[in-house]
C-alpha cells in the first residue's frame, strides 16, 4: 500500500523560537526513523510539506484548498492520506474536506498532536503511526481524524481539550475505531448525498454570534450590521434565544427578510437543535432561521463556507442544512 502526507504545520513539527514555537522540525527524518523498519518503510510513504507550514490558527478556507489541491494532485499514485495538521483548527478543516472530497474514493485521515515530535514524551507518535495504521486496515472510508487513540468521523469531531493526549471527541456519534490489538471498530451512520466537481473553497463573510444572557437587540444589530453573507447563532439548549429580550427576535427576523440566512446552532457540545420546541426557539424559526440538528459548530461553519463557495445565497443555503452532505448530520433528524 502507498500512503500520501500532507503536512499541513501545526505543533508537531514545532521548534522552539525566542517568539515561542513555530514550524522547523525535520519532520521527512523523523518520519523515515519512526517507519524504518515497518512494512511502511521502503518508500511507501511520500510527503509534501505545503508553503508555508502554518499554525492552524492562522488556517483560512485558502488553507484548506491547498490541502484539497494537494490531495487530488498524488490522488492516483497513492491509496490512502494522511494530512498532519495543527490541532487549534483540525476539526474545521477535516470538516471541510469531508464536504470536497466526498467523490475522492480513498481514505483520507488528519491528525496532529498536542507536543513536538522532537520530545520524549510526545503523542506525536501515537497520534501519526495511529493514522498510518487507520489507512492500513483500509476499514475507514471517507474523511476521518485521529488522535489520541481513536478515530473519528472528520466531521463530527470537537477539539475538547488544549492540553489532554484524548483531545478530541465526537459528542453525537462517538468515534469509528480505539486502538488495540486488534483496533475495536463501532458502527456510525456516515450517509450523505455527496457534492460532484465542488468549486474550490474561497473566504466568506459568516459571523459566528454567541447568545449571553443579557445581550440587547442594539448590541446584536451592531454585530451583524453591516450584513455579512451568513450568520451563525450560537444559542441555547435546543436552540433557544431570549424571546422576552425587547427587539432582539425582530434583529433576528429583519436579517433574515434581508436575504441573510440565519442558522441557530447550539452552545451545548452534545445537542441536538430542534426549533420551535420551546417558545424561544419558535419565533426565528417562524421567521425562516434554520436550525443545526446535531451537527458540531465546526461541521456547521464549514458547511456554511462550502455551500457559499458553491454559490448558494440566503433561504437556500438555509435549506442545505438539514441534509446530509458527508454524514455530518444525524439523518433521522431530517
Ligand atoms: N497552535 C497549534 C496549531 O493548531 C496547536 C497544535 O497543533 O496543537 O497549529
Amino acid at each position: 500500500m502507498r500512503i500520501h502526507v500532507t503536512y499541513s504545520g501545526g505543533t508537531i513539527g514545532m521548534i522552539d523560537s525566542p517568539h515561542g514555537l513555530q514550524p522547523g522540525a525535520d519532520l521527512q527524518g523523523w518520519l523515515n526513523h519512526v517507519l524504518g523498519g515497518t512494512q511502511l518503510g521502503e518508500g511507501n510513504v511520500s510527503i509534501t510539506s505545503l508553503d508555508p507550514l502554518i499554525d492552524s490558527s492562522n488556517a483560512t478556507p485558502d488553507n484548506w484548498q491547498a490541502i484539497i489541491d494537494d490531495l487530488w494532485k498524488h490522488h492516483d499514485d497513492s491509496d490512502a492520506f494522511v494530512v498532519l495538521h495543527g490541532t487549534d483548527t483540525m476539526s474545521y478543516s477535516s470538516a471541510a474536506l469531508s464536504y470536497a472530497l466526498t467523490d475522492f474514493g480513498k481514505p483520507v485521515i488528519l491528525t496532529g498532536s498536542q507536543l513536538p515530535l522532537g520530545m520524549v514524551e510526545t503523542d506525536a507518535t501515537a497520534n501519526v503511526t495511529g493514522a498510518l495504521n487507520a489507512a492500513l486496515y483500509q476499514r475507514a472510508q471517507g474523511v476521518t481524524l485521529f488522535f489520541g487513540h481513536h478515530l473519528f468521523p472528520g466531521n463530527r469531531v470537537t477539539k475538547t481539550s488544549s492540553w489532554a493526549f484524548e483531545g478530541f471527541s465526537s459528542p453525537a456519534t462517538g468515534p469509528l475505531a480505539r486502538t488495540g490489538a486488534p483496533w475495536r471498530w463501532y458502527p456510525v451512520d456516515r450517509s450523505g448525498c455527496g457534492w460532484s466537481n465542488p468549486q474550490p473553497y474561497k473566504r466568506h463573510d459568516v459571523v459566528v454570534v454567541d447568545m449571553v444572557p443579557g445581550i440587547t437587540a442594539e448590541r446584536l444589530e451592531h454585530l451583524i450590521t453591516p450584513r455579512p453573507e451568513a450568520v451563525l447563532l450560537r444559542a441555547y439548549g435546543v436552540g433557544n434565544v431570549p424571546s422576552d429580550e425587547p427587539g432582539l427576535v425582530d434583529v433576528i427576523q429583519c436579517t433574515i427578510a434581508d436575504g441573510v440566512p440565519v442558522i441557530v446552532a447550539s452552545q451545548c457540545q452534545q445537542a441536538e437543535v430542534l426549533l420551535g420546541h420551546y417558545e424561544t426557539g419558535d419565533a426565528i424559526a417562524q421567521a425562516g432561521a434554520v436550525g443545526t440538528g446535531d451537527m458540531t459548530l465546526e461541521a456547521t461553519y464549514a458547511k456554511i463556507v462550502f455551500l457559499l463557495s458553491q454559490g448558494l445565497r440566503g433561504s437556500e443555503l438555509a435549506s442545505w442544512m438539514s441534509k446530509s452532505i458527508a454524514g455530518e448530520l444525524t439523518s433521522q433528524m431530517n
